[in-house]
């Protein structure tokens, strides 16, 4: 998969997919986050698929600017962490601070260093929530990873390995710990059946709230991008 923007303010940054199966050039605009991948078939040479590209700028900026709700992560930017609104804003000092309105981010490369205090403020309360569940739940785990990942917020493998999206960091911290919970007690129960239901309900109580939270506002913490990513 290639990395491509189309040039103009901003750039566009495309995703290139070369597919076997394509019968032709297409490209997509994702519902979730916005990002632009132009698929083209195995015999068609890359530049034709980006002159392609060119061709629809119009109809891809347009697309882009009908969804209001993407914002880029920068100075004077709200952001929401552990569920509080807070303002983006430069630090004086070297350090990444939190307050009870504002972030302030040290200035240069501020979307990759806030994307950093974030991850390990998302390692920090996920391993905290873990460890007191898979205390309560008698059972231990082996790993505890974090992705962006954008279908689904945790996993839990055959082996104990944990896996989260650290943007959960983003959403209230009962959605963080309602997830956490969800994904211990798959270390009991690798199903979703009424048994694993269950555990959740003895480890973390009632889970209705955060389980709706989390289905009707996911998708709003997808929004925020940091350009510096791979995106
Ligand atoms: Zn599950």
């Amino acid at each position: 998969m290639g990395e491509h923007a189309l040039p103009g303010t901003p750039p566009v940054p495309l995703r290139l997919r070369k597919s076997a199966r394509a019968r032709r050039i297409s490209l997509r605009i994702s519902q979730l986050d916005g990002r632009v991948t132009l698929t083209y078939p195995t015999g068609v040479p890359e530049s034709e698929a980006l002159s392609f590209a060119r061709t629809k700028e119009g109809w891809i900026r347009q697309h882009l600017q009908g969804r209001p709700d993407m914002a880029t992560v920068q100075f004077g930017q709200v952001i929401p962490i552990e569920g509080k609104t807070r303002r983006i804003v430069p630090a004086t000092g070297r350090r990444v601070l939190l307050d009870a309105d504002e972030v302030a981010v040290p200035k240069g490369a501020e979307a990759r260093r806030l994307a950093r205090y974030l991850k390990e403020l998302a390692r920090d309360r996920l391993t905290g929530a873990c460890d007191d569940y898979a205390a309560i739940l008698g059972r231990s785990y082996t790993t505890l990873s974090l992705r962006d990942t954008r279908s689904r917020w945790g996993s839990c493998s055959s082996h104990g390995g944990l896996m989260f999206s650290w943007r959960l960091i983003l959403a209230p911290p009962d959605v963080l710990h309602y997830v956490a919970a969800h994904e211990v007690a798959h270390l009991a129960e690798m199903n979703h059946s009424p048994a694993f239901w269950a555990q959740v309900e003895k480890i973390f109580g009632p889970y209705q709230s955060p389980r709706r939270w989390l289905r009707d506002n996911g998708a709003e913490l997808h929004r925020y991008r940091f350009d510096t990513e791979p995106s």
